[in-house]
């Protein structure tokens, strides 16, 4: 999967946590048979959260790329793709890593 967070490549250790960006911590999630970087075991809790959330919006079975722009505070405008479909929402999580806020955007 291919994750730009607020305009800059994610997911590995070298270039951060797949949902902050943050390069501190040390968190693997398999995610779509993919290990993916996190700072924190929330981001990745955060993470799955949301992917669950937009394969059960759209019936896909995996995501391909990801786009994720904002942050905890404001809330984070996303864009994920899958094939040649492209699918944007708004998220924002609570203190507990679940999904709080879920909207389709056009
Ligand atoms: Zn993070």
């Amino acid at each position: 999967m291919k994750i730009i967070v607020n305009g800059k490549e994610a997911g590995t250790k070298e270039k951060g946590c797949a949902l902050c960006g943050g390069t501190w911590g040390d968190y693997y999630e398999d995610i779509d048979g993919e290990k993916l970087f996190f700072c924190c075991d929330i981001c990745a809790l955060e993470f799955v959260n949301m992917a669950n959330e937009i394969k059960k919006r759209t019936n896909w079975r995996k995501i391909d790329e990801l786009i994720i722009n904002g942050n905890y505070y404001t809330g984070r405008t996303c864009s994920a793709k899958n094939e040649n479909k492209e699918y944007k929402f708004y998220v924002k999580f609570n203190d507990e890593g679940g999904v709080e806020t879920f909207k389709e955007l056009s």
